[in-house]
């Protein structure tokens, strides 16, 4: 298939490579020529602007930081793009946004699904994302076997915007047990008891967690390279507060994480992963 690949970061780099391993011809554009640059280097072609990486796609993905961009990209898609197309976003927006996408898609004769991720780097460079995918059925009939090539599980979970209230569901998992492996590790410290062995037990019993098994070592060495930066989950808890909000529920455990992440970001660790919430808890620990 023709796919054309718009945002090709810590994300979409691996996702498109793993397209173009997979035989597709894939068009990329990204604000960093550099990253255009290493996609024409795996065998893809470069474009220079987003209707250039649309021309001639059967397929459009979009994998970009945040609601703003999306917006932006989106009507460049739908107006330059072949009628039928289908097009994939997989950034992680508010589910309103991808609702709005896809009502200007459907109108314009253009097929779009609200695709978002989970995984992080590791699950894009070795096509193990969980995908979840809101939209038509049909149309996630049509897509299903591109995003088979990106991920292991990829499940249709409702209508447009369904995507990312799944991810947004996701999101505040995630942050809650980064927040409680961080405080364990607190307290195992300042109780004179090694966090490695003791982590290691944590990791095999009921408190096991992919984020203990991937997380622990880096965590324990504070190694904070991203990975998924604190920006972008400080984005998700925003998304993830205002759905419950929009659904008239209250869930006080994510208020939490949601003010521990942006302490994160407040103190100045936006750029490092999202494990470093480790640095807030030691810092409310002196
Ligand atoms: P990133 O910042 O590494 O990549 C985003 C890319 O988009 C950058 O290369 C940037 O130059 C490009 N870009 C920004 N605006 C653009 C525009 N208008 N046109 C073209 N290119 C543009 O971010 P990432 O970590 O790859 O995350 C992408 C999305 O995936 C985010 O929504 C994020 O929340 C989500 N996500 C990330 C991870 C992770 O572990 N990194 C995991 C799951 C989901």
């Amino acid at each position: 298939m023709n796919i054309g690949f718009v945002g090709l970061g810590i994300m979409g780099s691996p996702m498109a490579a793993n397209l173009l391993k997979a035989g597709h011809a894939v068009t990329g554009y990204d604000l960093s020529t550099e990253r255009v640059e290493q996609l024409v280097g795996l065998g893809g072609k470069g474009a220079s602007s987003v209707v250039e990486a649309v021309g001639g796609a059967e397929v459009v993905i979009s994998m970009l930081p945040d609601s703003p961009q999306v917006e932006e990209t989106a009507p460049l898609v739908i107006e330059y793009g072949r009628p039928n197309l289908l097009y994939i976003d997989m950034s992680t927006i508010k589910p309103e946004t991808s609702r709005r996408v896809a009502r200007q898609a459907t109108a314009a004769g253009v097929r779009a699904l609200d695709a978002p991720v989970s995984g992080g780097e590791r699950g894009a460079i070795d096509a193990t994302l969980s995908i979840m995918v809101g939209g038509e059925q049909e149309d996630f009939e049509a897509a299903r076997s591109v995003l088979e090539t990106l991920g292991k599980t990829v499940v249709h979970v409702g209508p447009a915007g369904a995507g990312q209230t799944v991810k947004a569901a996701n999101q505040l998992v995630v942050g809650g047990i980064y927040g409680l492996v961080a405080e364990a590790i607190v307290l195992l410290e300042a109780s004179g008891v090694d966090p490695a062995p003791g982590l290691d037990v944590l990791a095999g019993g009921l408190a096991g967690s992919r984020i203990l098994d991937i997380k622990r070592h880096t965590m324990l060495k504070r190694e904070f390279a991203p990975g998924f930066r604190i920006d972008l989950h400080h984005k998700d808890m925003g998304i993830a507060v205002a759905a419950a909000r929009e659904a008239g529920v209250s869930l006080p455990l994510t208020g939490q994480v949601a003010q521990l992440v942006a302490a994160a970001k407040a103190q100045g660790h936006g750029s490092l992963d999202h494990s470093a919430l480790l640095k807030v808890v030691e810092r409310l620990n002196g």
